[in-house]
């Protein structure tokens, strides 16, 4: 049996934590607040959305929503970063991914500050991961990386295999997991046997995007086995991109799906909000 690692409880432990610190900057006139942009109607942004200014609400931070109907022009949505940037009651800026067809994802985020970039998306808070410096990380995988301490897996010296190689989950796990002195390899789509590197790990990170893909024939026998994906099923009921019923068996830890990694991500994105105040 593994030990399942409750991605609920971990998180809603931080957020106390961010509950907690916040009360004291506040005693002391200081206050966060974040600025939450939506661009569209699409119904998933709009329930991550509700959800992040929910969290803030629990954290005690404020959070100022501009919701853009869809037809809203690059431009505009650039003159809004822009204002949010110079605002100083304003410490962090978050757009909410994806985009409308026809705005350039990456023009959008590179305007909002270094300074305000919560979501550690920009290409200064990518640099500083990659060289070891302070800056925001990516929620998600720093998420991760908080699901191992506090269940208290040790990092250092494991063999560390993430699958996936995305901006904004494979990419900086890998380097965060570096950080922390594992040995990591990254796989891909075009990683050969990739059976035998994934059976090297102590540390299975999985986000690969393919529900179920990852079975019991790609574990070592007490692997530690971490899923960030997240897919509907057509029963409406929700599974990762890691087969939970056919690892569990065999691995000595094992995140759920849902309530392991994907309620990290937003403590995590309350967390920045916190660090870019309480510096
Ligand atoms: P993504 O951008 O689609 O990246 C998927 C990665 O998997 C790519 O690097 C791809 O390789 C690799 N891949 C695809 N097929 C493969 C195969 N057969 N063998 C080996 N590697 C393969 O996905 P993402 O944004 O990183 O997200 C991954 C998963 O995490 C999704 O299920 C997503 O919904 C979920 N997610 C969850 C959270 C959360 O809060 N829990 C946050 C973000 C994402 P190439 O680079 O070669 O194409």
């Amino acid at each position: 049996m593994a030990q399942i690692i409750d991605g609920k409880a971990i998180s809603q432990a931080v957020k106390d934590e961010i509950k907690a610190r916040t009360a004291e900057l506040s005693a002391k006139g200081i206050s966060a607040c974040l600025a939450v942009i939506l661009v569209g109607e699409d119904p998933a942004s709009q329930v991550y959305v509700k959800n992040k200014k929910k969290a803030c609400e629990y954290c005690g931070i404020k959070s100022l929503s501009y919701e853009l109907p869809a037809d809203t022009t690059e431009e505009k949505l650039l003159e809004l970063i822009e204002e949010l940037n110079a605002r100083e009651d304003v410490n962090g800026i978050l757009v909410q991914l994806p985009l409308p067809a026809g705005i350039d994802e990456d023009r959008v985020l590179d305007a909002i500050s270094p300074d305000k970039d919560v979501d550690g998306f920009h290409p200064v808070n990518v640099g500083k991961l990659s060289i070891g410096k302070k800056g925001f990380v990516s929620c998600t995988p720093a998420g991760v990386i908080q699901l191992l301490k506090r269940s208290g897996i040790e990092i250092s010296g494991k063999e560390c295999v993430v699958v996936g190689r995305s901006n904004i989950v494979g990419k900086p796990m890998s380097m965060l997991l570096l950080k922390e002195n594992g040995t990591v390899t990254v796989c891909h789509s075009r990683t050969k046997n990739l059976k035998e590197v994934t059976k090297r790990a102590d540390i299975l990170v999985v986000a690969i995007g393919k529900p179920k893909f990852i079975d019991a024939s790609y574990v070592r026998e007490g692997a530690v086995v971490i899923d960030v994906g997240i897919h509907r099923q057509e029963d409406g009921k929700l599974c990762g991109d890691v087969d939970y019923a056919s690892v569990e068996p065999i691995a000595s830890a094992i995140t759920p799906v849902p309530g392991g990694v994907g309620p990290m991500t937003i403590a995590m994105l309350m967390y920045n909000l916190l660090a870019s105040v309480d510096a």
